[in-house]
């Protein structure tokens, strides 16, 4: 479970997010839907413990990310991933940052195989597609098995097979009980992989209803 209360950030003059109050549940795909600019990085960083509010407070079963000692065991997150940087090959990218955090290699080619990279896992990230770095994206987040996830724009840069692939692994990741959360600029992505819709726009909270309700009521 994610819990987001009076969650507000300022940036100089600019507000990135104002007032954000919402619940995101396990068991369920929540979509965070609104358009670039409207906050939902800034959003997802500071529940990630990775920006610091200006006001309210996020929680990630009912801790504040910076107080896990284990975070990829508690909580697996996609953030930019065409920033993950290259002279490396993605099985040495994943290796790191499981030895850094007390996990396998065994895990690593287990991730590997689980999101199709087996075959490009001794190849350096710089040759990389921005869909192969999605995949090796999601491998990090996935590595340490979390009960929550934080997945933010992982169908950019995805084709078709792609995108399908990922709406499987959302939905699976749900019915296995976890808490996903899921940002997307697009409402028709949202539809096809979302249960739950939490929507944004200039860092304000506008809607937070299941998908079927919204799609009744817009
Ligand atoms: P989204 O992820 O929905 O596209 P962001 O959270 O990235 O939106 O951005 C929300 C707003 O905050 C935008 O106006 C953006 O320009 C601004 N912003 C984000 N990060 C910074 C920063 N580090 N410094 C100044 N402004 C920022
Ligand atoms: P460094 O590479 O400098 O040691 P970090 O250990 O902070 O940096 O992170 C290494 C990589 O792991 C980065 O690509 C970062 O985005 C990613 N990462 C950090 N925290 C998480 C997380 N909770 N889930 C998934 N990936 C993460």
């Amino acid at each position: 479970m994610i819990e987001v209360a009076s969650l507000t950030k300022h940036y100089g003059s600019r507000t990135a997010v104002s007032d954000l109050t919402f619940t995101v549940r396990p068991g369920r795909v929540t979509g965070f839907l609104g358009p670039n600019g409207a906050g939902k990085s800034t959003t997802m960083r500071m529940i990630l413990g990775l920006d610091r509010p200006t006001r309210g407070t996020a929680t990630v079963t009912g801790r504040r990310c910076a107080d896990f000692a284990d975070p990829l065991r508690e909580v697996g997150a996609l953030l930019d991933a065409g920033a993950i940087h290259g002279g490396r090959t993605a099985r040495n990218h994943l290796l790191q940052l499981a030895q850094s955090n007390r996990l396998t290699a065994a895990r690593v080619d287990e991730v590997l195989g689980l999101v199709g990279l087996a075959a490009a896992a001794n190849h350096r990230v710089k040759g990389f597609s921005l869909g192969m770095r999605q995949r090796l994206g999601i491998a990090a987040a996935l590595l340490g098995d979390p009960p929550v996830l934080i997945l933010d724009e992982p169908v950019n840069g995805l084709d078709p097979e792609g995108i399908h692939w990922i709406r499987h692994l959302l939905r699976d990741l749900a019915e296995e009980g976890r808490t996903v959360l899921v940002s997307s600029h697009l409402m028709s992505e949202m539809a096809l992989s979302a249960d739950h819709l939490i929507v944004i726009g200039k860092g304000r909270l506008l809607a937070d209803m299941p998908m079927a309700a919204f799609v009744d009521r817009y």
